[in-house]
């Protein structure tokens, strides 16, 4: 398989082969609590994409701790703790957190925008539920496709 980006930990070893099919920086709330950083850049990947080497070795979190059973689930090595990927309990994306997951962040594509800027966006409706959202899940970075985009 292609590796274009390699990320993880030096028990886990995380690959993208293809590009992300969202890259942009986060603003809302539980990326602030997850990462402790002001803004996030995350990298949204196809679930096929994105692989590790050990699953067996990746302890798995919910990523909104007032959401436990929304969709996402932050991916712990049981070794060190490194923070490896955001999973997606019904296996349509991966999450890749460059700057925290061990990816080269200069090698990595840069965000083409910013996300919950200002207050948290809401999704449409219809939105949510295809991506299996409940209305709690919805200020997740997942959701959030209705942001312009960053202007240059
Ligand atoms: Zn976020
Ligand atoms: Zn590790």
């Amino acid at each position: 398989m292609t590796k274009r980006y390699a990320g993880g930990c030096k028990h886990v070893h995380v690959t993208a082969s293809a590009e992300p099919i969202d890259n942009h920086e986060c603003h809302c709330n539980v990326c602030k609590t997850v990462t402790g950083q002001h803004t996030t850049h995350v990298a949204f990947f196809n679930y096929g994409d994105v692989k590790a080497d050990h699953p067996e070795k990746m302890k798995r979190v919910p990523f909104n701790a007032n959401n436990p059973n929304g969709p996402l689930e932050i991916c712990l090595c049981t070794d060190c703790g490194a923070v490896l990927m955001l999973d997606d309990k019904q296996k349509r994306i991966r999450v890749a957190v460059p700057n925290v997951m061990g990816y080269d962040d200069a090698m990595f594509p840069k965000a083409t925008y910013h996300a919950f800027l200002g207050r948290e966006q809401r999704l449409p409706k219809t939105e949510r539920r295809s991506l299996g959202l409940r209305r709690s899940a919805s200020r997740i970075s997942v959701a959030c496709r209705r942001v312009r985009p960053k202007g240059g």
